[in-house]
């Protein structure tokens, strides 16, 4: 980037574009690049973020509460006498409020994360990493534990002293009140996870009791553990380091996407100065160095070096830099969530956004709005169950008294409603084929709701009815379920008629 005034909108607020561009990414002299060291410097260094007030800042509250309150509340909901929301991995069902997944309706799962994906893809091409900034659950459980940490040990500054200062009792109990308030905090959260994959309340007796089964004592533990200390520990560390979607968003992001901003055509020359000069006059920009930018961002990072690939557009430097610009009589907005574009073309927010609805992101809603459609439309018509037959390899066709041939079939009936539903059975494709069960004769089933059944069948054929040989029939289903609703299923296999 050049600071070049025939550029669009290369005119500021000081009249000419400043010297001043974000530093670029350069070797140093031992073949290291400063940023690297950086880096490396701020692994070993521990973060202490300021809180801040602001719009962004309740923004990331009330997405909090909406996040875990949909979290830890909703094992708890009752639906139809059952819980709501149940991956009930023993049974192999999967239960959300009235509907009941089957392993052989994996491919909803396919088609959800599908969405998961271009909604991500989607969002990031318009607003960045907005994901992460209020509802990743390592920002959510961040900002919990912070403000666990900071009620107990106190703002930026009194957490600093406290690192700092040798052990005594105050410092004890401080840490031993945090940490005893970071585990329970933890352990409700594993302990609400599993709940999503057994029964929470029967689970909540077991816990009282201490009678949870191994598996069960090893992910509350597990999620427990790593809630503490992605949250407590890590911290910006996963953002930075670990997180996969860090790296890759800046495939998706380019020069007209929202982002944390700063902008650097206003702000600089930047320094400190007295509220009463004229520091446009003085040839100064609106920054007035205060740092309060970096102090109050979670991963530490200066955003007046450019967009970075840790900054989760959490919006803390934007609200506290309003604060100070509100305090020295600036304009407010100096950071500000804004593209790359409008900074450099000085376009208006009305012009952002209109550039927000670029081709790339019009793919991507159509796409997604594709994909959903088709996923709204195959879950609507989907049929209330699924029968499947499968031939008995081991029972080729044999003759039976009666003058008959017959062949054994396995049927596998799914009622994927929560309705009983009485199943009648016939066949067609061969003149005189008559079906039954083996267990009991009958030509009907009944399944409870939810039901899975595996029965044996036997189809039987005059034999004057055909020449040896094999031949395709039609096995007919008609479901009829409490309530009078009827389902139709038609499946398609061979009869084999020996010489
Ligand atoms: S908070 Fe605003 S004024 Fe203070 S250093 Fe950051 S950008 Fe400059
Ligand atoms: S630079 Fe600003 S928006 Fe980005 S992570 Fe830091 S505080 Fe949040």
């Amino acid at each position: 980037m050049s600071s070049d005034s025939s550029q669009p909108g290369a005119d500021n607020a000081q009249g000419t574009v400043p010297k001043w561009q974000p530093p670029r990414n350069t070797k140093g002299a031992g073949g290291t690049s400063p940023q690297v060291e950086k880096a490396l410097v701020d692994v070993r260094s521990k973060i202490y973020p300021r809180s801040v007030k602001g719009v962004f800042a309740r923004w990331r509250i009330w997405m909090v509460y909406f996040t875990q309150i949909i979290f830890y509340g909703l094992p708890w909901l009752e639906w139809h006498g059952r819980q709501a929301v149940l991956f009930d991995l023993l049974e192999r069902k999967f239960y959300i409020f009235g509907m009941i997944l089957w392993p052989q309706d994996v491919i909803y799962l396919t088609v959800l994360l599908l969405i998961s994906a271009f909604s991500l893809f989607l969002f990031t091409a318009m607003a960045g990493r907005l994901f992460c900034g209020y509802a990743c659950p390592q920002t959510v459980y961040t900002e919990i534990f912070m403000w666990v940490e900071r009620k107990v040990e106190g703002d930026r500054l009194a957490r600093i002293r406290l690192d700092e200062q040798a052990w005594n009792a105050r410092k004890l109990r401080l840490k031993a009140t945090k940490h005893f308030l970071w585990i329970v905090i933890a352990l409700w959260t594993g302990f609400t996870f599993i709940g999503y994959f057994a029964p929470i309340r029967e689970l909540g007796g077991e816990l009282i009791a201490l009678s949870l089964g191994p598996w069960q004592w090893f992910w509350l533990l597990f999620y427990a553990f790593a809630t503490w200390g992605n949250a407590g520990f890590m911290r910006e560390a996963v953002c930075k380091y670990m997180c996969p979607y860090a790296r890759f968003q800046s495939a998706m992001v380019d020069s007209d996407t929202f982002v944390v901003t700063y902008d650097f055509v206003r702000g600089e020359t930047r320094g400190g100065r007295s509220r009463k000069i004229d520091h446009k006059e003085a040839g100064m920009g609106d920054c007035v160095d205060c740092s309060l930018c970096v102090q109050v961002c979670p991963t530490g990072i200066d955003i007046r070096d450019g967009l970075q690939y840790m900054c989760i557009g959490c919006g803390a430097c934007v609200d506290v830099c309003d604060q100070v610009m509100d305090k020295m009589g600036y304009e407010k907005g100096l950071i500000r969530y804004t593209s790359e574009r409008a900074i450099k073309e000085r376009m208006t927010q009305p012009q952002v956004r209109r550039r927000m609805l670029r081709p790339r992101v019009l793919s991507y809603i159509l796409i997604l709005a594709v994909i959903c459609g088709a996923f709204v439309y195959t879950l609507a018509t989907r049929t209330p169950m699924r029968v499947d037959v499968i031939r008995d390899r081991g029972a080729l066709g044999r003759e039976v008294p009666g003058g008959m041939i017959e062949n054994v079939f396995r049927l596998q009936v799914i009622n994927t409603s929560e309705e009983a539903m009485e199943l009648q059975l016939s066949v067609t494709g061969l003149e005189g084929a008559r079906i039954h069960l083996t267990e009991n004769g009958q030509d009907h089933i009944h399944v409870a709701p939810a039901g899975n059944r595996l029965l044996p069948v036997v189809v039987q054929v005059p034999i004057s009815s055909a020449k040896p040989g094999l031949y395709d029939i039609s096995i007919q289903a008609i479901g009829e379920h409490e309530g009078g609703r009827k389902t139709y299923v038609n499946e398609r296999s061979s009869f084999y008629i020996p010489q």
